[in-house]
Protein backbone atom coordinates (compact mmCIF):
# COMPACT_ATOMS: atom_id res chain seq x y z
CA UNK A 1 0.00 0.00 0.00
CA UNK A 2 1.17 3.92 -0.95
CA UNK A 3 2.39 5.79 1.95
CA UNK A 4 1.06 8.73 3.24
CA UNK A 5 3.28 11.72 5.37
CA UNK A 6 0.65 14.00 6.75
CA UNK A 7 2.33 17.14 8.55
CA UNK A 8 0.06 18.36 11.76
CA UNK A 9 -1.83 16.52 14.02
CA UNK A 10 -4.58 19.15 14.81
CA UNK A 11 -8.59 18.44 13.82
CA UNK A 12 -8.16 17.71 10.24
CA UNK A 13 -4.16 15.88 10.83
CA UNK A 14 -5.57 13.69 13.12
CA UNK A 15 -8.58 12.87 11.54
CA UNK A 16 -7.83 12.28 7.70
CA UNK A 17 -5.08 9.89 9.45
CA UNK A 18 -8.06 8.05 10.96
CA UNK A 19 -9.57 7.51 7.51
CA UNK A 20 -6.31 6.90 5.51
CA UNK A 21 -5.66 4.31 8.19
CA UNK A 22 -9.02 2.67 7.94
CA UNK A 23 -8.68 2.40 4.00
CA UNK A 24 -5.24 0.49 4.91
CA UNK A 25 -2.69 3.10 3.78
CA UNK A 26 0.50 3.28 5.60
CA UNK A 27 0.43 6.67 7.36
CA UNK A 28 3.05 8.82 9.18
CA UNK A 29 1.53 11.33 11.16
CA UNK A 30 4.43 14.61 12.32
CA UNK A 31 2.89 17.20 14.89
CA UNK A 32 5.42 20.16 16.09
CA UNK A 33 4.33 20.34 19.65
CA UNK A 34 4.08 17.72 21.74
CA UNK A 35 1.62 15.34 22.60
CA UNK A 36 -2.60 16.92 23.89
CA UNK A 37 -2.47 14.39 26.24
CA UNK A 38 0.18 15.20 28.07
CA UNK A 39 -1.41 17.90 29.30
CA UNK A 40 -0.35 20.37 26.79
CA UNK A 41 -2.53 23.08 25.21
CA UNK A 42 -3.68 22.71 22.05
CA UNK A 43 -2.63 26.38 22.25
CA UNK A 44 -2.89 29.27 19.76
CA UNK A 45 -6.80 28.74 18.66
CA UNK A 46 -9.67 29.10 20.32
CA UNK A 47 -10.87 26.25 23.32
CA UNK A 48 -13.79 25.36 22.28
CA UNK A 49 -15.79 25.67 19.08
CA UNK A 50 -19.32 24.59 17.71
CA UNK A 51 -19.65 21.64 15.61
CA UNK A 52 -22.12 21.26 13.98
CA UNK A 53 -23.92 18.67 11.11
CA UNK A 54 -20.78 18.64 8.59
CA UNK A 55 -18.30 18.05 11.13
CA UNK A 56 -20.75 14.94 13.10
CA UNK A 57 -21.16 13.50 9.63
CA UNK A 58 -17.26 13.21 8.84
CA UNK A 59 -16.85 11.75 12.66
CA UNK A 60 -19.96 9.43 12.29
CA UNK A 61 -18.31 7.73 9.50
CA UNK A 62 -15.71 6.95 11.55
CA UNK A 63 -17.86 5.85 14.27
CA UNK A 64 -16.34 8.43 16.60
CA UNK A 65 -19.04 10.77 16.55
CA UNK A 66 -21.16 9.72 19.94
CA UNK A 67 -17.90 9.37 21.85
CA UNK A 68 -17.17 13.54 20.56
CA UNK A 69 -21.02 14.46 21.39
CA UNK A 70 -20.85 12.49 24.68
CA UNK A 71 -18.77 15.96 25.82
CA UNK A 72 -20.55 18.50 23.82
CA UNK A 73 -23.12 21.12 24.80
CA UNK A 74 -25.84 21.65 22.67
CA UNK A 75 -26.30 25.67 21.35
CA UNK A 76 -30.14 25.77 20.90
CA UNK A 77 -29.72 29.69 19.18
CA UNK A 78 -28.10 32.68 19.88
CA UNK A 79 -28.83 34.74 23.10
CA UNK A 80 -28.47 38.44 22.61
CA UNK A 81 -27.46 40.49 24.88
CA UNK A 82 -28.09 44.30 24.72
CA UNK A 83 -25.99 47.42 26.01
CA UNK A 84 -28.37 48.64 28.20
CA UNK A 85 -27.81 47.65 31.70
CA UNK A 86 -30.52 46.11 33.73
CA UNK A 87 -32.13 44.63 29.79
CA UNK A 88 -32.81 41.17 29.61
CA UNK A 89 -31.36 39.13 27.14
CA UNK A 90 -33.70 37.99 23.90
CA UNK A 91 -33.09 34.46 22.72
CA UNK A 92 -33.36 33.40 18.95
CA UNK A 93 -33.43 29.59 17.70
CA UNK A 94 -31.40 28.71 14.98
CA UNK A 95 -33.74 26.82 13.56
CA UNK A 96 -37.77 26.18 13.41
CA UNK A 97 -36.98 22.72 14.14
CA UNK A 98 -36.03 22.99 17.97
CA UNK A 99 -33.92 19.85 17.78
CA UNK A 100 -31.52 21.38 15.52
CA UNK A 101 -28.68 22.80 17.38
CA UNK A 102 -25.16 23.34 17.27
CA UNK A 103 -22.43 21.55 19.92
CA UNK A 104 -19.89 23.37 21.72
CA UNK A 105 -16.73 21.30 22.12
CA UNK A 106 -13.65 21.48 23.61
CA UNK A 107 -10.69 21.93 20.98
CA UNK A 108 -8.08 19.84 23.24
CA UNK A 109 -10.89 16.91 23.97
CA UNK A 110 -11.57 16.63 20.28
CA UNK A 111 -8.01 16.60 18.99
CA UNK A 112 -7.50 14.21 22.15
CA UNK A 113 -10.40 12.01 20.30
CA UNK A 114 -9.17 11.89 16.50
CA UNK A 115 -5.29 11.39 17.16
CA UNK A 116 -6.70 8.14 19.09
CA UNK A 117 -9.03 7.05 16.54
CA UNK A 118 -6.35 7.09 13.77
CA UNK A 119 -3.48 4.89 16.32
CA UNK A 120 -6.45 2.43 16.53
CA UNK A 121 -4.89 1.30 13.12
CA UNK A 122 -1.80 -0.40 13.68
CA UNK A 123 -0.57 1.11 9.96
CA UNK A 124 -1.07 5.03 11.54
CA UNK A 125 2.07 6.01 13.65
CA UNK A 126 2.09 9.32 15.10
CA UNK A 127 4.90 11.56 15.88
CA UNK A 128 5.27 14.82 18.18
CA UNK A 129 7.28 17.22 18.43
CA UNK A 130 8.34 16.86 14.79
CA UNK A 131 8.42 20.55 13.15
CA UNK A 132 8.24 20.59 9.52
CA UNK A 133 10.56 22.89 7.56
CA UNK A 134 10.42 22.09 3.90
CA UNK A 135 8.66 19.70 1.51
CA UNK A 136 10.62 18.35 -1.71
CA UNK A 137 7.88 18.07 -3.84
CA UNK A 138 9.31 15.81 -6.32
CA UNK A 139 10.48 13.51 -4.24
CA UNK A 140 7.39 13.87 -1.56
CA UNK A 141 9.67 14.14 1.54
CA UNK A 142 9.36 16.20 4.09
CA UNK A 143 12.52 18.08 6.27
CA UNK A 144 11.69 17.84 9.71
CA UNK A 145 13.26 18.90 13.24
CA UNK A 146 12.61 17.55 16.35
CA UNK A 147 10.98 20.41 17.84
CA UNK A 148 12.09 21.99 20.92
CA UNK A 149 8.74 22.45 22.13
CA UNK A 150 10.47 19.14 24.28
CA UNK A 151 11.77 20.87 27.05
CA UNK A 152 14.33 18.08 27.26
CA UNK A 153 15.44 18.73 23.76
CA UNK A 154 18.52 20.66 23.24
CA UNK A 155 19.62 22.60 20.39
CA UNK A 156 22.67 20.17 19.74
CA UNK A 157 20.16 17.56 20.55
CA UNK A 158 18.09 18.75 17.48
CA UNK A 159 17.56 16.02 14.79
CA UNK A 160 16.97 16.60 11.26
CA UNK A 161 14.18 13.61 10.18
CA UNK A 162 13.57 12.88 6.22
CA UNK A 163 10.22 11.58 6.26
CA UNK A 164 9.65 10.18 2.61
CA UNK A 165 6.30 8.81 1.33
CA UNK A 166 4.42 8.09 -1.62
CA UNK A 167 2.57 11.78 -0.80
CA UNK A 168 3.04 14.09 1.41
CA UNK A 169 -0.57 15.63 2.60
CA UNK A 170 0.15 19.52 4.36
CA UNK A 171 -3.09 19.08 7.31
CA UNK A 172 -0.85 22.00 8.83
CA UNK A 173 -3.27 25.10 9.72
CA UNK A 174 -3.42 28.55 8.18
CA UNK A 175 0.40 29.08 8.47
CA UNK A 176 1.16 25.58 6.81
CA UNK A 177 4.70 24.96 5.80
CA UNK A 178 3.91 22.75 3.37
CA UNK A 179 1.98 25.39 1.58
CA UNK A 180 4.76 27.47 1.77
CA UNK A 181 7.16 24.97 0.15
CA UNK A 182 4.51 25.11 -2.80
CA UNK A 183 4.21 28.66 -2.87
CA UNK A 184 8.20 28.82 -3.01
CA UNK A 185 8.97 26.10 -5.86
CA UNK A 186 5.90 25.86 -8.24
CA UNK A 187 5.32 28.46 -10.46
CA UNK A 188 1.88 28.76 -11.11
CA UNK A 189 0.61 29.04 -7.19
CA UNK A 190 -2.25 31.26 -6.54
CA UNK A 191 -1.89 33.00 -2.76
CA UNK A 192 -4.27 35.41 -1.11
CA UNK A 193 -4.22 35.90 2.30
CA UNK A 194 -6.22 38.97 4.13
CA UNK A 195 -6.58 40.34 7.34
CA UNK A 196 -9.09 41.41 9.19
CA UNK A 197 -9.14 44.96 10.85
CA UNK A 198 -10.25 42.87 13.89
CA UNK A 199 -8.15 40.85 16.33
CA UNK A 200 -9.42 38.48 18.93
CA UNK A 201 -9.10 37.55 22.50
CA UNK A 202 -10.20 34.54 25.12
CA UNK A 203 -11.75 35.61 28.39
CA UNK A 204 -13.35 33.62 30.83
CA UNK A 205 -16.46 33.12 32.89
CA UNK A 206 -16.00 30.99 35.66
CA UNK A 207 -18.64 28.27 36.63
CA UNK A 208 -21.05 29.28 40.06
CA UNK A 209 -20.07 28.10 42.96
CA UNK A 210 -22.55 25.37 43.08
CA UNK A 211 -20.31 23.98 40.04
CA UNK A 212 -23.47 25.60 37.44
CA UNK A 213 -23.77 27.77 34.61
CA UNK A 214 -24.12 31.71 35.68
CA UNK A 215 -25.68 32.55 32.05
CA UNK A 216 -28.39 30.27 30.02
CA UNK A 217 -26.29 27.06 29.22
CA UNK A 218 -27.81 25.96 25.95
CA UNK A 219 -27.30 29.05 24.00
CA UNK A 220 -24.16 30.60 22.07
CA UNK A 221 -24.51 34.60 23.51
CA UNK A 222 -23.57 37.15 21.65
CA UNK A 223 -22.77 41.26 22.72
CA UNK A 224 -23.18 42.57 19.36
CA UNK A 225 -21.80 46.17 19.28
CA UNK A 226 -21.81 47.05 15.90
CA UNK A 227 -18.43 47.60 15.01
CA UNK A 228 -16.98 44.90 17.46
CA UNK A 229 -18.76 42.00 19.66
CA UNK A 230 -18.13 39.39 22.32
CA UNK A 231 -19.72 36.01 22.19
CA UNK A 232 -19.27 33.03 24.81
CA UNK A 233 -19.46 29.39 24.39
CA UNK A 234 -20.34 26.98 27.46
CA UNK A 235 -17.48 24.57 28.78
CA UNK A 236 -18.97 21.13 30.22
CA UNK A 237 -17.07 22.46 33.35
CA UNK A 238 -20.02 24.99 34.09
CA UNK A 239 -17.25 27.61 32.70
CA UNK A 240 -18.11 29.82 29.55
CA UNK A 241 -15.32 30.78 27.21
CA UNK A 242 -15.69 34.20 26.01
CA UNK A 243 -14.37 35.98 22.99
CA UNK A 244 -13.81 39.57 21.90
CA UNK A 245 -13.40 40.11 18.45
CA UNK A 246 -12.33 44.44 18.75
CA UNK A 247 -10.22 46.20 16.05
CA UNK A 248 -6.36 46.10 16.64
CA UNK A 249 -5.83 50.26 15.88
CA UNK A 250 -8.39 52.99 16.12
CA UNK A 251 -9.68 55.59 18.69
CA UNK A 252 -10.91 52.35 20.63
CA UNK A 253 -9.31 49.21 20.31
CA UNK A 254 -6.99 46.70 21.70
CA UNK A 255 -3.94 49.21 21.04
CA UNK A 256 -5.75 51.86 23.06
CA UNK A 257 -6.51 49.98 26.10
CA UNK A 258 -4.00 49.88 28.30
CA UNK A 259 -4.72 50.03 31.74
CA UNK A 260 -6.91 48.39 34.12
CA UNK A 261 -8.43 51.20 34.53
CA UNK A 262 -9.25 51.08 30.23
CA UNK A 263 -10.12 47.69 29.83
CA UNK A 264 -12.67 48.01 33.30
CA UNK A 265 -14.68 51.20 31.68
CA UNK A 266 -14.79 49.68 28.48
CA UNK A 267 -16.26 46.69 29.64
CA UNK A 268 -18.02 48.58 32.02
CA UNK A 269 -19.58 50.81 29.57
CA UNK A 270 -20.38 47.78 26.30
CA UNK A 271 -20.99 44.48 28.33
CA UNK A 272 -22.61 45.64 31.92
CA UNK A 273 -24.36 42.38 32.48
CA UNK A 274 -21.17 40.18 31.64
CA UNK A 275 -18.74 42.13 33.94
CA UNK A 276 -19.85 40.78 37.20
CA UNK A 277 -19.01 36.78 36.27
CA UNK A 278 -15.70 38.06 34.93
CA UNK A 279 -13.91 38.55 38.49
CA UNK A 280 -10.26 37.25 36.12
CA UNK A 281 -11.10 39.70 33.46
CA UNK A 282 -8.00 42.24 33.96
CA UNK A 283 -5.96 39.34 34.46
CA UNK A 284 -7.14 37.25 31.28
CA UNK A 285 -7.00 40.42 29.28
CA UNK A 286 -3.56 40.98 30.18
CA UNK A 287 -2.09 37.69 29.54
CA UNK A 288 -4.17 35.91 26.88
CA UNK A 289 -2.49 36.58 23.61
CA UNK A 290 -4.40 39.15 21.26
CA UNK A 291 -5.09 36.69 17.84
CA UNK A 292 -5.30 37.74 14.00
CA UNK A 293 -8.36 36.71 11.74
CA UNK A 294 -6.73 35.64 8.08
CA UNK A 295 -8.82 34.39 5.53
CA UNK A 296 -6.31 31.74 2.89
CA UNK A 297 -7.11 31.56 -0.44
CA UNK A 298 -5.09 29.36 -2.63
CA UNK A 299 -4.46 27.21 -5.77
CA UNK A 300 -3.94 24.25 -6.87
CA UNK A 301 -4.04 22.17 -3.57
CA UNK A 302 -1.64 19.58 -4.85
CA UNK A 303 1.12 18.93 -6.55
CA UNK A 304 0.88 16.02 -9.20
CA UNK A 305 0.63 12.92 -6.75
CA UNK A 306 3.20 13.91 -4.75
CA UNK A 307 1.29 16.63 -2.60
CA UNK A 308 -1.51 17.88 -1.07
CA UNK A 309 -2.99 20.47 0.94
CA UNK A 310 -6.38 19.50 3.63
CA UNK A 311 -7.98 21.96 5.77
CA UNK A 312 -7.06 25.32 6.70
CA UNK A 313 -3.51 25.03 5.39
CA UNK A 314 -5.43 24.93 1.69
CA UNK A 315 -8.52 27.53 2.77
CA UNK A 316 -8.51 29.24 6.03
CA UNK A 317 -11.71 31.21 7.32
CA UNK A 318 -12.75 33.49 9.89
CA UNK A 319 -14.54 32.00 12.44
CA UNK A 320 -17.81 33.65 12.32
CA UNK A 321 -20.01 31.14 11.11
CA UNK A 322 -18.67 28.40 13.05
CA UNK A 323 -17.63 26.36 10.07
CA UNK A 324 -13.20 26.33 9.45
CA UNK A 325 -13.26 23.31 10.67
CA UNK A 326 -16.37 21.41 10.04
CA UNK A 327 -15.02 22.41 6.45
CA UNK A 328 -11.57 20.78 6.87
CA UNK A 329 -13.36 17.77 7.93
CA UNK A 330 -15.25 17.62 5.28
CA UNK A 331 -12.33 18.33 2.57
CA UNK A 332 -10.77 14.79 4.81
CA UNK A 333 -14.70 12.95 3.71
CA UNK A 334 -14.05 14.02 0.28
CA UNK A 335 -10.17 13.40 -0.35
CA UNK A 336 -10.96 9.62 1.14
CA UNK A 337 -14.06 9.11 -1.05
CA UNK A 338 -12.06 10.40 -4.24
CA UNK A 339 -8.65 8.34 -2.93
CA UNK A 340 -11.48 5.37 -3.27
CA UNK A 341 -13.00 6.26 -6.81
CA UNK A 342 -9.44 6.63 -8.44
CA UNK A 343 -7.27 3.93 -6.15
CA UNK A 344 -4.37 3.58 -9.21
CA UNK A 345 -4.53 7.13 -9.74
CA UNK A 346 -4.00 9.19 -6.76
CA UNK A 347 -3.18 12.29 -8.92
CA UNK A 348 -6.74 12.08 -10.38
CA UNK A 349 -8.08 11.26 -6.77
CA UNK A 350 -6.13 15.14 -5.35
CA UNK A 351 -7.68 16.89 -8.58
CA UNK A 352 -10.95 15.48 -7.83
CA UNK A 353 -10.76 16.67 -4.65
CA UNK A 354 -9.93 19.99 -5.30
CA UNK A 355 -12.08 20.77 -7.97
CA UNK A 356 -15.09 19.65 -5.50
CA UNK A 357 -13.92 21.55 -2.61
CA UNK A 358 -12.47 24.43 -4.00
CA UNK A 359 -15.66 26.68 -4.91
CA UNK A 360 -17.14 25.35 -1.87
CA UNK A 361 -14.28 27.10 0.22
CA UNK A 362 -14.25 30.01 -1.21
CA UNK A 363 -17.86 30.79 -0.98
CA UNK A 364 -17.35 29.77 2.71
CA UNK A 365 -14.70 32.36 2.52
CA UNK A 366 -16.91 34.99 1.61
CA UNK A 367 -19.84 33.67 4.09
CA UNK A 368 -17.85 33.76 6.81
CA UNK A 369 -16.86 37.09 6.60
CA UNK A 370 -20.19 38.60 5.71
CA UNK A 371 -21.60 36.74 9.08
CA UNK A 372 -19.14 38.53 11.45
CA UNK A 373 -20.95 41.82 9.87
CA UNK A 374 -24.24 40.21 10.64
CA UNK A 375 -23.29 38.82 14.52
CA UNK A 376 -21.92 42.17 15.57
CA UNK A 377 -24.21 44.35 14.12
CA UNK A 378 -27.39 42.96 12.68
CA UNK A 379 -28.40 40.71 15.65
CA UNK A 380 -29.14 43.28 17.40
CA UNK A 381 -32.06 44.83 15.32
CA UNK A 382 -35.78 44.02 15.62
CA UNK A 383 -35.16 43.85 11.75
CA UNK A 384 -32.79 40.71 11.99
CA UNK A 385 -35.44 39.36 14.37
CA UNK A 386 -38.32 39.39 12.59
CA UNK A 387 -36.14 38.02 9.20
CA UNK A 388 -35.38 34.99 11.52
CA UNK A 389 -38.84 34.76 12.56
CA UNK A 390 -39.95 35.13 8.48
CA UNK A 391 -37.29 32.43 7.72
CA UNK A 392 -38.83 30.24 10.15
CA UNK A 393 -42.49 30.72 9.49
CA UNK A 394 -41.28 29.81 5.40
CA UNK A 395 -39.26 27.16 6.24
CA UNK A 396 -42.95 25.42 8.03
CA UNK A 397 -44.98 25.98 5.46
CA UNK A 398 -42.46 25.30 2.83
CA UNK A 399 -40.48 21.86 3.66
CA UNK A 400 -37.73 21.07 1.75
CA UNK A 401 -38.15 23.98 -0.59
CA UNK A 402 -37.27 26.89 1.74
CA UNK A 403 -34.18 26.74 3.76
CA UNK A 404 -32.70 29.18 5.14
CA UNK A 405 -29.01 30.10 4.53
CA UNK A 406 -27.45 29.85 8.72
CA UNK A 407 -29.46 26.16 7.81
CA UNK A 408 -28.46 24.86 5.10
CA UNK A 409 -25.04 25.79 6.50
CA UNK A 410 -25.25 24.92 9.64
CA UNK A 411 -27.18 21.95 9.49
CA UNK A 412 -27.50 20.30 6.06
CA UNK A 413 -24.24 19.19 3.72
CA UNK A 414 -25.22 21.09 0.86
CA UNK A 415 -22.27 22.41 -0.64
CA UNK A 416 -21.53 26.01 0.48
CA UNK A 417 -21.59 27.60 -2.95
CA UNK A 418 -25.11 25.76 -3.78
CA UNK A 419 -26.43 26.95 -0.18
CA UNK A 420 -24.69 30.50 -1.11
CA UNK A 421 -26.73 31.02 -4.41
CA UNK A 422 -29.70 29.16 -3.24
CA UNK A 423 -30.23 31.47 -0.36
CA UNK A 424 -29.37 34.78 -3.11
CA UNK A 425 -32.19 33.35 -4.95
CA UNK A 426 -34.11 32.72 -2.41
CA UNK A 427 -34.11 36.07 -0.61
CA UNK A 428 -34.86 37.88 -3.95
CA UNK A 429 -38.33 35.64 -4.24
CA UNK A 430 -39.03 36.80 -1.15
CA UNK A 431 -38.03 40.53 -0.64
CA UNK A 432 -40.34 40.66 -4.07
CA UNK A 433 -42.95 39.04 -3.01
CA UNK A 434 -43.11 41.03 0.38
CA UNK A 435 -42.89 44.23 -2.25
CA UNK A 436 -45.65 42.65 -3.88
CA UNK A 437 -47.91 42.33 -0.95
CA UNK A 438 -47.05 45.90 0.86
CA UNK A 439 -47.83 47.13 -2.89
CA UNK A 440 -51.85 45.69 -2.67
CA UNK A 441 -51.99 46.19 1.00
CA UNK A 442 -51.51 49.91 0.00
CA UNK A 443 -53.94 49.72 -2.96
CA UNK A 444 -56.27 48.24 -0.61
CA UNK A 445 -56.12 50.90 1.76
CA UNK A 446 -56.62 53.93 -0.76
CA UNK A 447 -58.95 51.80 -2.21
CA UNK A 448 -60.94 52.11 1.45
CA UNK A 449 -59.81 55.83 1.75
CA UNK A 450 -61.39 57.33 -1.23
C1 LIG B 1 -11.10 32.02 17.47
C2 LIG B 1 -11.47 30.89 16.56
C3 LIG B 1 -12.67 30.25 16.73
C4 LIG B 1 -13.04 29.21 15.88
N1 LIG B 1 -14.25 28.61 16.05
C5 LIG B 1 -14.65 27.63 15.20
C6 LIG B 1 -15.92 26.99 15.36
O1 LIG B 1 -16.69 27.33 16.26
N2 LIG B 1 -16.26 26.01 14.49
C7 LIG B 1 -15.44 25.62 13.48
O2 LIG B 1 -15.82 24.72 12.69
N3 LIG B 1 -14.23 26.19 13.31
C8 LIG B 1 -13.82 27.18 14.14
N4 LIG B 1 -12.59 27.75 13.98
C9 LIG B 1 -11.73 27.31 12.87
C10 LIG B 1 -10.95 26.05 13.25
O3 LIG B 1 -10.17 26.32 14.40
C11 LIG B 1 -10.04 25.62 12.11
O4 LIG B 1 -10.71 25.69 10.89
C12 LIG B 1 -9.54 24.20 12.35
O5 LIG B 1 -8.73 24.17 13.51
C13 LIG B 1 -8.75 23.72 11.13
O6 LIG B 1 -8.18 22.48 11.40
P1 LIG B 1 -6.78 22.09 10.76
O7 LIG B 1 -6.48 20.73 11.25
O8 LIG B 1 -6.80 22.37 9.31
O9 LIG B 1 -5.76 23.14 11.40
P2 LIG B 1 -5.30 23.25 12.90
O10 LIG B 1 -6.37 22.81 13.81
O11 LIG B 1 -4.75 24.63 13.05
O12 LIG B 1 -4.13 22.20 13.04
C14 LIG B 1 -2.89 22.36 12.41
C15 LIG B 1 -1.88 21.51 13.17
O13 LIG B 1 -0.65 21.53 12.45
C16 LIG B 1 0.40 21.72 13.35
N5 LIG B 1 1.50 22.35 12.62
C17 LIG B 1 1.53 23.63 12.14
N6 LIG B 1 2.69 23.85 11.49
C18 LIG B 1 3.40 22.70 11.56
C19 LIG B 1 4.67 22.31 11.08
N7 LIG B 1 5.46 23.16 10.42
N8 LIG B 1 5.10 21.04 11.32
C20 LIG B 1 4.31 20.15 12.01
N9 LIG B 1 3.10 20.48 12.50
C21 LIG B 1 2.65 21.73 12.27
C22 LIG B 1 -0.18 22.61 14.44
O14 LIG B 1 0.55 22.53 15.64
C23 LIG B 1 -1.59 22.03 14.56
O15 LIG B 1 -1.64 20.98 15.49
C24 LIG B 1 -12.17 28.79 14.84
C25 LIG B 1 -10.95 29.44 14.67
C26 LIG B 1 -10.59 30.47 15.53
C27 LIG B 1 -9.27 31.17 15.31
Amino acid sequence: MPKFVLIGSGLAGGLLAAYLGRRGYDVDLYERRADPREGNIVGGRSINLALSTRGIHALEQLGIADEVLRHAIPMRGRMIHPATAGQAPIFTPYDVDPNKHINSIGRAALNTTVIEAAQRYPNVRVHFNHRCTDVDLIEAVAYLETSSAAATVSAANQQLVHARGDAVIGVDGAFSAVRQSMQKKLEKFDYDESYLAHGYKELTIPPAPDGGWQMEKEALHIWPRKSFMMIALPNPDGSFTCTLFWEFEGPRSFATTKTDDDVRRFFDEEFPDAVPLMPTLLEDFKQNPTGSLVTVRCAPWYYKDKVALVGDAGHAVVPFYGQGMNAAFEDCVVLDECLAEFPDNRERAFAEYFSQRKENADALANLAVENFIEMRDKTASRAFRAKKKLDHLLEGLLPGIYLPLYTMVTFTRIPYATAARRAHVQDRIVYASLAVVMLIAALVMIRLIV
